[in-house]
C-alpha cells in the first residue's frame, strides 16, 4: 500500500503540478518541471539512507527481476563466477537468472530447513575470484529475514533489498550494490533503485544493453532513456512522507512494533495459527502464517475481506496466509488485524 497522504496529494496535483497546468505524467523529463522532483527524490533517499558520497544512485525500469541478469551483467567484465546465498524463492530466481551469465557458486543454503533459517556465515563456501557476493536480506514469500549483514571482505556484497529498503536504518558502505523494486517500499510499480559504489561502475559486459548499464545511467542522472517519471515522483512523495515521520530511525520502531503484534498473536493462539520460520530470523514485513486447518482458510478469507483486511492471501507458491506489513501499513491497520485473528481464533479453536 502507499501512505494515504501521498495518494490524496497526487489526486491534488494530478492536473496541475506546481502551478504547471499539468501532471508529472506530461511533463519532459529533462526540463525544468521535473528536474527539481527527479533531484529532491534522491536528494531525500540519500538523507534517509545516509548514503555515502561514493555511491551513485540510477532509478531505472524493469524490476527486481530484471536487476538478477542486470547485476550479473554489469559486475561480471571477465569475470566468470559469482556467489549466491540461497534463501528461498527470490534467491533462487536470481541465481537461475545469473546461471545464465555465468557459473553461480551456491555459497551456502538453507534449503535442508525448508527455508525457515539463514544459513550462518561460519558455513559459507565463499569463491576466491567470485565477482561479488549476492545475496536476499528479507524473502518476501518465505517470510525470513536475516538479523545481520554478511561480510565478505573485500568481495563486494550485492543485495535485493526489494522488500526490506527503508525500514530501518543501514549501513550503506557494507555493499557494492544495493537494488530494489518501487512497489514495496519506495512508491509504486515501474521504478527501480540501484545504489552503487562508484568504483564499481565500468565493469560491465559490453553486451548489457545500454539503458540498463549502470556507469551510462549514473552519467545521465538516470535519464539515458525516459525514466519513469509519474513512478518517480510519488515515490518522491514517499519519501518526504517518510521524512516528515522521523525518518528511518521512527519507521523502525513502529515497524518493530506492529510486527511483534502480529507474531504474539501467532505464537499465543495455541497452536491454531503457526509460522514456520526460526525466531532470530523472522521477517519484520512479511508474516506468512498458517491456520490448524487448512479448511478454514477459504472462511478465513472471507470474513477478513468482509471486515475490510484484504490481500492477505499467501503467495500462490506457499498458500496459507500472508500479512505484508510495510511501511505505509500504519499500527492501527495490525491492530485491526489482531483483534480480527483473536476473535476468529476464538471462535473456530
Ligand atoms: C517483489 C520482489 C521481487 C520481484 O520484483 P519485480 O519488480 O516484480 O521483479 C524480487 N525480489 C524481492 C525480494 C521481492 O520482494
Amino acid at each position: 500500500m502507499l501512505p494515504t497522504q501521498v495518494l490524496e496529494k497526487v489526486r491534488v496535483e494530478l492536473t496541475d503540478l506546481n502551478g504547471t497546468g499539468m501532471s508529472a505524467m506530461e511533463m519532459a523529463h529533462r526540463g525544468s518541471g521535473f528536474r527539481p522532483i527527479a533531484q529532491q527524490a534522491e536528494a531525500d533517499l540519500r538523507e534517509l539512507l545516509a548514503i555515502p558520497p561514493n555511491y551513485k544512485v540510477v532509478f531505472m525500469q524493469g524490476g527486481a527481476q530484471a536487476q538478477f541478469a542486470l547485476v550479473p551483467l554489469n559486475l561480471l567484465e571477465s569475470c566468470t563466477r559469482a556467489d549466491y546465498i540461497n534463501t528461498g524463492h527470490w534467491s533462487k530466481r536470481a541465481i537461475a537468472e545469473a546461471a545464465r551469465y555465468c557459473t553461480v557458486n551456491v555459497a551456502a543454503s538453507s534449503e535442508h530447513s525448508n527455508f525457515t533459517t539463514v544459513p550462518p556465515q561460519s558455513e559459507w563456501q565463499l569463491s576466491e575470484q567470485a565477482a561479488y557476493v549476492h545475496y536476499t536480506p528479507n524473502e518476501t514469500i518465505g517470510g525470513v529475514e536475516f538479523p545481520w549483514i554478511p561480510d565478505t571482505g573485500d568481495i563486494p556484497l550485492v543485495t535485493d533489498m526489494t522488500s526490506t529498503i527503508l525500514a530501518r536504518p543501514l549501513d550503506v558502505s557494507r555493499f557494492g550494490v544495493i537494488y530494489a523494486a518501487a512497489q514495496k517500499n519506495i512508491g509504486p510499480a515501474g521504478i527501480t533503485v540501484v545504489i552503487v559504489r562508484e568504483d564499481l561502475l565500468g565493469r560491465a559486459r559490453t553486451e548489457v544493453p545500454s539503458v540498463f548499464n549502470y556507469k551510462l545511467q549514473a552519467e545521465d542522472n538516470s535519464m539515458f532513456n525516459t525514466p519513469s517519471t509519474f513512478a518517480w515522483y510519488v515515490s518522491g512523495l514517499v519519501l518526504k512522507w517518510l521524512k516528515d515521520k522521523g525518518g528511518l530511525a521512527a519507521i523502525a520502531k513502529v515497524n518493530e512494533r506492529k510486527a511483534a503484534k502480529v507474531y504474539a498473536c501467532i505464537d499465543e493462539s495455541g497452536g491454531f495459527y503457526r509460522n514456520p520460520v526460526a525466531l532470530d530470523c523472522r521477517s519484520k514485513s512479511n508474516i506468512p502464517f498458517t491456520l490448524v486447518d487448512s479448511a478454514l482458510d477459504a472462511t478465513f478469507l472471507e470474513q477478513c475481506q468482509a471486515a475490510g483486511l484484504t490481500q492477505l492471501q499467501g503467495h500462490r507458491s506457499v498458500g496459507g496466509m500472508r500479512a505484508s506489513i510495510y511501511n505505509a501499513m500504519p499500527e492501527e491497520g495490525v491492530d485491526t488485524l489482531v483483534q480480527f485473528m483473536r476473535h476468529f481464533c476464538e471462535k473456530h479453536g
